[in-house]
């Protein structure tokens, strides 16, 4: 048989599908039992993936199996609900669905007429964004894979901009002799955004750091003199405590100075979207761009960013170098591809869409704020049990000092990774090593914070034994 017939064969019979549904039911049924990080056993067995390019076409069941047989249990538990780590989102039922529906679609989001509903859900989406953060009605969105993505897009609508606002433009003079541009940002800036400074060739060394409060909030009293060069990087959610500058006040100084203010919210902006949380966002509606990820505290799935623009002109001209005015003339529908630097994209608006759909304005407060409220046990739960707490938990990250000494707090992090019951990683935190929770997923139950806290427990009793 030809290569060709037998992949005709396999569209049709639908059996490798019932092969793979068998396979990914198994693996939701056991995510929750099974250790949280790989085995050992499971990470050495990665070698069965270790061959060279074969010559000849395989075997389609053959290729499924071997993918679950090494590969499901080489996975990171992260849907079981005791996974910390980072700030990795779960997957909310219906957004996994919806993604398995649309991936027989496999639509390209490039243009309308390569796509009509996977336009359509990007406008919808991006009208719901606005209305549930409560931006400006001219803000637009870009769907793009991550928060690092965003924020270049919305430094690159800024460059544009600051400079277009003083007779040059960028898509056609470039960086050679081109006016200054100021760069402010605070010392606790993720490292995705100093990435983006950098990659834009602004120099991590002109950054004008602004010192940070013992929560990691920018000090508004520490802004130099603002004027209409500045790209301002706020940010809603620190990576590790989970503050959010004040917005409000720095906000109103920047605009008056004529600057660009840009605020990354990868998982923190989605406090704006809540009736609990709201006022951690106060004033983000003044800024000029947004990054927000949905990968994380909505649970879509991988790969979800949105960057959102109130200047459309700058985004649009900035990300397809072809000047301001053809921002609307591939068609009079909405073609994705002005507002990303892709033109190839999938349809990731689909999940977007079906998680705000199926959350309505008053799910969203009930998801983010149970992440919340998880967080603080968590905290509350570790306190008790006599382990430093280092921040005020506002949101949904927790800074756990467990030892007196750096190497101790490794050993006792290194112990509950490798208990298997949950999965937390490291950070630093005011010049000493911390472990850091992160509670992200809408599955964690209370249950599952009070089994990683006794993972908590058993890994310091185990270090202080030995
Ligand atoms: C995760 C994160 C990023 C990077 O987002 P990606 O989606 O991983 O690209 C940027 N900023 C903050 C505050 C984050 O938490």
């Amino acid at each position: 048989m030809t290569l060709h017939n037998s992949m005709h064969r396999e569209q049709q019979s639908k059996a490798l599908l019932e092969q793979a549904k068998g396979y990914a039911y198994e693996y939701a049924d056991s995510v929750a039992q099974r250790n949280v990080f790989p085995s050992k056993q499971a990470v050495a067995d990665l070698e069965q993936f270790v061959e060279d390019l074969p010559t000849t076409s395989g075997d389609a069941t053959a290729i499924l199996q071997q993918l679950h047989q090494y590969g499901s249990p080489a996975t990171t538990a992260q849907t079981g609900g005791r996974y910390f780590g980072f700030v990795n989102g779960g997957i909310l039922p219906v957004t996994l669905a919806t993604k398995w529906l649309s991936d027989f679609w496999d639509q390209n989001t490039a243009l309308y007429v390569m796509s009509p509903i996977a336009s359509k859900l990007e406008e919808v989406c991006e009208g719901w964004l606005r209305q549930l953060f409560g931006l400006p009605d001219n803000t637009v969105a870009g769907f793009v894979s991550g928060t690092s993505s965003a924020i270049l897009c919305g430094l690159a609508a800024a460059r544009y901009r600051l400079l277009q606002n003083q007779g040059w433009d960028f898509n056609r003079q470039g960086h050679n002799g081109a006016p200054p541009l100021r760069i402010i940002a605070g010392r606790h800036t993720h490292g995705a955004v100093i990435k983006a400074i950098a990659m834009l060739g602004f120099g991590i060394d002109n950054i004008e750091w602004i010192e940070g409060d013992d929560q990691g909030r920018i000090l508004p009293q520490q802004f130099p003199e603002l004027d209409s060069s500045c790209i301002i990087l706020l940010q809603a959610g620190n990576v590790n405590s989970g503050s959010f500058d004040p917005f409000d006040e720095i906000c109103d100084s920047a605009n008056r100075a004529g600057a660009w203010i840009h605020i990354d919210g990868a998982f923190g902006l989605w406090a704006g979207g809540t009736k609990r949380l709201k006022h951690l966002t106060k004033g983000i509606e003044k800024a000029h761009s947004w990054s927000v990820d949905g990968h994380k505290t909505l649970n879509t799935p991988y790969d979800s960013g949105i960057l959102l623009c109130r200047d459309k002109e700058a985004l649009v001209s900035a990300l397809q170098a072809t000047g301001a005015y053809l921002t609307s003339c591939y068609s009079e529908n909405r073609d994705g591809m002005l507002y990303t630097p892709e033109m190839s994209r999938r349809a990731r608006a689909v999940e977007l869409w079906a998680a705000l759909k199926y959350l309505g304005a008053e799910g969203v407060d009930q998801l983010v704020y149970g992440m919340h409220e998880r967080a603080l046990q968590f905290a509350n739960e570790l306190r008790v049990a006599g382990f430093g707490i280092l921040n005020d938990v506002v949101f949904n990250q927790v800074i756990v000092s467990p030892a007196d000494t750096d190497t101790e707090t490794d050993r006792i992090m290194a112990a509950i990774q490798d208990s298997g019951e949950c999965w937390v990683g490291g950070s630093v935190w005011q010049g000493k090593k911390v472990i850091r929770v992160s509670v992200c997923a809408w599955v964690t139950s209370p249950e599952d914070v009070r089994r990683s806290v006794q993972a908590f427990i058993r890994a310091r009793e185990t270090i202080t034994e030995q």
